[in-house]
């Protein structure tokens, strides 16, 4: 809203239509060519097929390679990440990266960042795209290294042609090859699109409200496991938002992240490489800091902690673990100093170097032990934590 008149910013019509007759056009003419003629297994499996190309390209393409640089890609994954991408129609990899690296830089500023959370559900999910808002103009300032890949610089250009080729065309012509034209269009073309819209538009509105915090609570993203099972394992957005340059999002060895498979299989095929990942000592202690700060919400808040059985326990319990916590971080940077002090004094021998791994392990050990006893404090506090201010 133009904060001079409170008027609102003009409509951009053509992007209003897209989605509004996509969308309709889904969950009308998609279910009523099904019912009158069906479609055939053929139809929906381009559709899925097609589905997760066009999601693990904007998941792995334009979110982990493009805009955050978390790895480097052969052109061989670029090209198929560069037109898989494009066909999920949210713009060129330039526009949708260069939105995305203002969005993390500003997150929550509601003048600064694009789909600012802030702003409501309707407008992070959807509505930064209808209206030509201040926030939502092209600024390419942020992407000058963008600029440096020839696959994206064509793709910028000749944008409007591959988008067409690839929704219109491609479902077509694969809707010809099995002689069911218009079932295939309809799945393949249409509900693919609307899914592929709303899904990864998600990560935007509900990721940013539906969920846990357990890596920061400075920001309002969230984590969310039933979120990543729809959007390749982009759900695991509180930890993406602390930890940008790692490129997994669910960085747990059971959450579900597709888009970080793909890029650990393409690395070892010899596609990907320089995958980057943030040491395991610096995400336990985002996590232990938090728990922290929440089971100190709960024990200083007069609110609470009135009705908590043995208080002045827990107060004690608390301050030890903060002294652990203390030690614990004493002892890393201890250790981060003797590392830089040997090598320096280029003495850096191998059996140091595995020394300094052994210490580490001890350093990640003792986050963890921490991390459980945390746990146990918490559930020992019945009843929901109240957030940390
Ligand atoms: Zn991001
Ligand atoms: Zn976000």
């Amino acid at each position: 809203m133009d904060k001079g008149t409170g008027a609102l910013p003009p409509v951009n019509w053509g992007i209003a239509l897209l989605f509004g007759l996509t969308f309709a056009g889904a969950v009308t003419v998609v279910p009523w060519y099904g019912l009158t003629y069906g479609y055939s297994g053929w139809a929906w499996a381009w559709c899925f097929l097609l589905l997760g190309a066009n999601g693990m390209s904007i998941t792995a393409g334009y979110h982990r390679l493009w805009a955050h640089r978390t790895y480097k890609a052969h052109w061989l994954l670029r090209l198929p990440l560069m037109i898989f991408g494009g066909m999920a129609l949210q713009n060129s990899i330039l526009i949708w990266a260069t939105d995305h690296r203002r969005h993390h830089q500003h997150v929550d500023r509601d003048d600064q960042d694009p789909y600012s959370a802030g702003r409501g559900f309707w407008y992070s999910h959807i509505g930064w795209m209808l209206r030509y808002w201040e926030t939502g103009r092209n600024d390419f300032s942020n992407g000058r290294d963008l600029m440096e890949d020839p696959l994206v610089t064509w793709q910028h250009r000749h944008y409007v042609a591959l988008a067409l080729t690839t929704n219109v065309g491609l479902p077509l012509l694969l809707g010809w090859l099995h002689g069911e034209l218009w079932g295939v269009f309809l799945l393949a073309g249409l509900l693919r699109l609307v899914l592929i819209h709303h899904t990864t538009f998600l990560i935007n509105s509900l990721a940013h409200m539906w969920g846990s915090r357990p890596y920061t609570d400075t920001n309002s993203a969230r984590d969310n496991g039933w979120l990543a099972f729809l959007t390749y394992g982009e759900g695991y957005h509180n930890f993406h938002h602390i930890f940008e340059r790692d490129y997994r999002n669910g960085v747990r060895w059971w959450q579900w992240d597709p888009s970080k498979w793909l890029i650990f299989l393409a690395s070892r095929v010899g596609l990907a490489s320089q995958l980057k990942r943030v040491p395991d000592v610096t995400i336990h202690k985002a996590r232990v800091a938090m728990q922290l700060k929440r089971v100190e919400a709960a024990v200083t808040c007069p609110r609470r902690s009135r009705h908590l059985p043995d208080l002045e326990r827990l107060k004690e319990h608390l301050s030890a673990e903060v002294a652990a916590f203390q030690a614990t971080l004493a002892e890393w940077s201890r250790v981060r100093e003797e590392r830089v002090a040997s090598a320096r004094e280029r003495l850096l021998a191998r059996w140091e170097e595995a020394r300094f791994r052994d210490r580490t392990r001890e350093i990640e050990r003792s986050l963890k032990v921490q991390c459980r006893r945390l746990s146990r404090l918490a559930a020992e506090l019945s009843g929901p934590l109240p957030q940390p201010a």
